[in-house]
C-alpha cells in the first residue's frame, strides 16, 4: 500500500509529501518503525515540472499583459496548483520500507 506503514499499516499523514526527498526518514506515529521512502525520484521530477508549470505561463501572462499585479496572481495561483500537484501525485506513487 502506497503512503503507509510498512510494519501496521498505518496511513502515513499527507502533510509528509511536502518534507520527502532523497533522504528523508519518517517515524511512523502508531508503532514508531523508521520508515524510508523509496520511488523518490519521481517527487524531484513532479517538483522540476511543478517549477516549469509556474515559470513558463507566468512568463508567457507577463508578456500578454505586462502587469506585474495580474502576473503575480497567476503565479501564485498556478503554484498552488502545481505544489498541491505534486504532493498529491507523490502521496500516490511513494512507498516506505523498513528496510534500508
Ligand atoms: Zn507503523
Amino acid at each position: 500500500m502506497n503512503f503507509s506503514c510498512d510494519k501496521c499499516n498505518q496511513k502515513v499523514p499527507f502533510w509528509e509529501t511536502l518534507k520527502i526527498d532523497k533522504n528523508h526518514v519518517t517515524i511512523c506515529h502508531k508503532c514508531g518503525t523508521k520508515l524510508y521512502p523509496i520511488r523518490t525520484k519521481s517527487f524531484n521530477w513532479g517538483f522540476f515540472v511543478g517549477f516549469l508549470a509556474v515559470v513558463i505561463p507566468g512568463e508567457i501572462t507577463y508578456r500578454l499583459t505586462q502587469s506585474l499585479g495580474y502576473t503575480l496572481i497567476v503565479a501564485l495561483s498556478l503554484t498552488i496548483t502545481a505544489v498541491f500537484g505534486v504532493a498529491l501525485y507523490t502521496y500516490k506513487t511513494t512507498s516506505f520500507t523498513s528496510n534500508f
